[in-house]
């Protein structure tokens, strides 16, 4: 079983279900010509996707076009089904950064087709994710900043005031479909500057807060 850990703590907490958000971000809509959607746009990753920092991504040999998303990530610390707007943000134990890997000619074909994404976005390896930070530590997840290097060179770079979606709104919504429990992880949706990675790239991803701090990294190498 995979499992995760907050800062400063020594608590191994087993992870359920990696729900990913997809278009959450306008100017990532506009590089993918997509539509901004009414509402959010949900699906999963299978904790066997789960890479810890330092570890690698493996690029499946069925695509030729795998490209990351740099996405805050939210760790669920408390069980809850219909959670009210006002009282989402009780239920996030933590904060991090993490890396939603997309076979992107897979996806594109699934879509043309109106077919589930789910190879194209739930591949081995495909949920590198940095260890979480305390959410007492972050006043307000909509005012971090998110960042992706490439074998040392910015990829994407945004703040997270430009979520469609906030993170209340996301477990509001989501919960009235799908039950959240401790150890569930959030993928909240990837800012523009998606491109495609090659074996050998180092990714570096890093969550800071809106003064620079440092909150979280991930350091991953491409197999
Ligand atoms: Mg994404």
């Amino acid at each position: 079983m995979k499992t995760v850990r907050i800062k400063g703590s020594s608590e191994q907490i087993p992870v359920g279900k990696i729900v990913c958000i997809g278009q959450n971000y306008a100017e990532h809509i506009k590089e993918m010509k997509g539509e901004i959607p009414k509402s959010p746009v949900f699906f999963l990753k299978p904790s066997t996707a789960i890479v810890h920092n330092g570890g690698e991504i493996v690029l499946p040999s069925v695509s030729h076009d795998v490209h990351h998303e740099v996405e805050l990530t939210v760790l669920i610390g408390k069980d809850g089904k219909n959670i009210p707007q006002n009282a989402a943000m009780s239920h996030v134990l933590g904060y991090g950064v993490g890396l939603d890997m997309t076979l992107r000619d897979v996806q594109s074909e699934a879509k043309k087709k109106g077919l589930p994404w789910t190879l194209a976005k739930g591949f081995d390896t495909s949920a590198p994710f940095s260890e979480f930070i305390p959410a007492s530590e972050v006043s307000n997840p909509g005012t971090l900043h998110l960042q992706l290097k490439v074998n040392g060179f910015v990829r994407q770079s945004s703040g997270t005031h430009d979520l469609i979606f906030s993170v209340d709104t996301l477990i509001a919504y989501l919960s009235q479909f799908i039950t959240l429990e401790r150890g569930d992880v959030l993928f909240t949706g990837t800012p523009q500057g998606v491109a495609q990675v090659k074996s050998g790239d180092n990714l570096e991803a890093s969550l800071r807060d809106s003064t620079g701090k440092p909150l979280a990294s991930l350091s991953v190498h491409v197999h």
